[in-house]
């Protein structure tokens, strides 16, 4: 394998670069795998292994010389993470060991529910006579006199919500299988979840005390998936449960601290300013936005100041899941906190900051930043990608949603007759109703286009679409969406354009060249203003110009973009009659979306 050094923090761009790739393969790549980045955005070192081991390469740190030794490593290896959540930089005496972060997953009905319950209410921790009283969508057992983090929303849906916010919160899988019911779609949607989330994984053959239980059908059925139990001499630990009788749950939790201790003992440093990521949030009533973190890195306590995605606060109350108040909460515990100024969105990492200044700095930071991006075009996998290239294969990964069983199936039968030498179709999810969150979501982890079939986003849906880049194209005639497929493929398929709002630059003095006006000096009042724009020219409110921007400076410096607050000076293809007060509106071409 050839041998690439690689600095701690590299921009997309650049890895493509030294790889010598395309930089949409390394988007495309990130992106099944859970990392949204755009060309311009940084990954961290880890991320970019991960992505140079796929085309061929093997790391190294350009930091670190490679004989020194490894340090504890945080959980599995090579995990994407996100970058507040490396530990790479923290002192390897300070690591110590937290417990592991458990999520429940498998095929509706086959007991994760149940068997969460069974966990919590068998297994409470020491001291709590009264048992667990309040659910803030994470708990704690004990067992052997150590504990056990649980996430307590089952399911592929909430773990590939996190996932798709760059926040790796599981340490270790469940995968429920009912002994009755054998492997099922959701079974298979969860495996591919657990594999890409590149975590261990632990089978609950759930109902072993029903009747019709058949375990060694699961078995077989499993090991035909990849998911190759011990007993056929695979690594997959399998332990036969029943959420109802009781029987073998002490095993699995006997099951998941030996696999925590084997695979990759979890660390963390309590002492530092603390890390971690949203499980839930909501608004309370008389308690104002309220959220539930996993401390993930550090100590989180009351009066730290956070920041959460856009949203900062002061950390008014601790609440932990038995509704004790706390003053501090350590790695892997889960906590209720309240106030944050807004409602924070599940899957966001929350950091704390030195300063109540410097939280409410970054979170206005990120807000701009936001608006800005909204007139950034962000990189979509879209039906315009798949023109086939001769030689090369690609795979077209679809998430279907229809308005009723008989139109998802239409549906459906006609994408599967379709062939092609070159691409592949593949559908990652489908099902009836509404485009909602979780399909965006799905969408966004394993690169697919959301196709809506008679239906409609919701508010969330599109706002996560925005925010993670994933392509939603609404159809009302089956043969449409089948015509843009096929047209898609064979390179014809033309997106149609619509021009976006970036920001606003206000003329303050305009500089002559050979006597005639030729550059505008300009503040950016809204938004910015990216050397990609074209500009609208207004003066008292009329258009009296336009043009594509010829050159965009910042002192004598060519530059990129320039932010809201900040000089610049412009000058525009075709137009060069600027006045004082002018204002110039900087739009981008975006591909139609949604
Ligand atoms: P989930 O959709 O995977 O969360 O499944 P639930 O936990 O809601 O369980 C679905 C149904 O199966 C419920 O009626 C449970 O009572 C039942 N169930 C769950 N676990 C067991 C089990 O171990 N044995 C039996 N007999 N029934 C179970």
């Amino acid at each position: 394998m050839n041998k690439i050094r690689l600095p701690a923090s590299v921009t997309v761009k650049e890895l493509a670069e030294r790889l010598g790739v395309p930089g949409a393969q390394v988007i495309t790549y990130l992106m099944q795998n859970g990392v949204m980045a755009a060309l311009n955005q940084s990954v961290d070192f880890d991320t970019a292994a991960l992505a140079a081991d796929n085309f061929g390469f093997e790391a190294e740190s350009e930091e670190a010389p490679a004989t020194e030794a490894a340090a504890p490593s945080a959980g599995p290896a090579l995990r994407p993470r996100h970058p507040l959540l490396d530990l790479s930089g923290e002192d390897p005496a300070k690591l110590v060991p937290r417990p592991p972060v458990v999520a429940v997953l498998g095929h509706v009905d086959h007991g994760k529910t149940s068997i969460l319950d069974r966990i919590r209410t068998t297994s409470v921790a020491a001291g709590e006579a009264g048992g667990i009283t309040q659910r803030i969508g994470a708990y704690q057992v004990e067992r052997q006199g150590r504990l056990i983090t649980f996430i307590d929303t089952p399911g592929h849906e909430a773990f590939s919500a996190m996932r798709a916010r760059g926040a790796d919160v599981t340490d270790i899988a469940i995968l429920v299988v009912a002994a009755d019911d054998g492997v099922m779609p959701q079974t298979e949607e969860a495996i591919h979840h657990i594999r890409s989330a590149g975590v261990p994984l632990v089978v609950a053959i759930n109902k072993a005390d029903k009747d019709g239980a058949n375990p060694d059908r699961v078995l077989q059925q499993l090991a035909e998936r990849q998911v190759v139990p011990e007993s056929y001499g695979g690594e997959v630990p399998m332990v036969p449960t029943s959420a109802v009788t009781g029987q073998g749950i002490e095993d699995l939790l006997d099951t998941i601290l030996l696999v925590s201790d084997v695979v990759s003992p979890p660390r963390a440093n309590p002492d530092r300013l603390a890390v971690g990521t949203v499980i839930d949030s909501e608004l309370e009533r008389g308690r104002g936005p309220v959220a539930t973190v996993l401390v993930q890195n550090g100590t989180l306590r009351i009066g730290d100041n956070v920041v959460v995605g856009r949203v900062y606060g002061k950390i008014r109350a601790l609440t932990d899941d038995a509704g004790r108040r706390v003053k501090e909460a350590g790695p892997s515990k889960p906590v209720l906190i309240s106030g944050l100024t807004d409602v924070a969105t599940a899957g966001e990492v929350l950091q704390v900051m030195e300063t109540e200044k410097a939280a409410r700095a970054l979170a206005e930071q990120r807000t701009n930043e936001q608006r800005a991006k909204v007139a950034q075009p962000v990189r979509r996998i879209t039906l315009s990608d798949f023109a086939a290239v001769q030689g090369e294969t690609k795979t077209m990964t679809l998430v279907l949603k229809a308005e009723a069983n008989g139109s998802l199936e239409a549906l459906r039968s006609q994408i599967t007759k379709l062939e092609d030498p070159n691409v592949t179709i593949k559908i990652v999810g489908e099902g009836v109703g509404a485009v909602g969150e979780a399909d965006v979501n799905l969408a966004a982890v394993s690169g697919a286009i959301v196709i809506g079939f008679n239906v409609h986003p919701d508010d969330r849906a599109k706002a996560a679409a925005e925010e993670l880049g994933v392509d939603i194209r609404f159809y009302d005639v089956v043969y449409q969406v089948t015509d843009d497929i096929v047209k898609s493929i064979r390179g014809m398929y033309e997106p149609s354009f619509i021009e976006v709002y970036q920001g606003r630059a206000e003329v303050r003095k305009v500089f002559s060249v050979d006597g005639r006006p030729a550059i505008a000096g300009c503040q950016v009042v809204d938004g910015k203003i990216t050397r990609a724009a074209t500009c609208t020219v207004r003066r008292d409110g009329r258009e009296v110009g336009r043009g594509k921007i010829d050159a965009l400076k910042r002192f004598r410096d060519d530059v990129r973009e320039v932010a809201r607050g900040y000089e610049c000076g412009i000058t525009l293809d075709g137009f060069a009659d600027f006045a004082e007060g002018d204002v110039l509106e900087a739009h981008v071409t975006e591909q139609q979306n949604i």
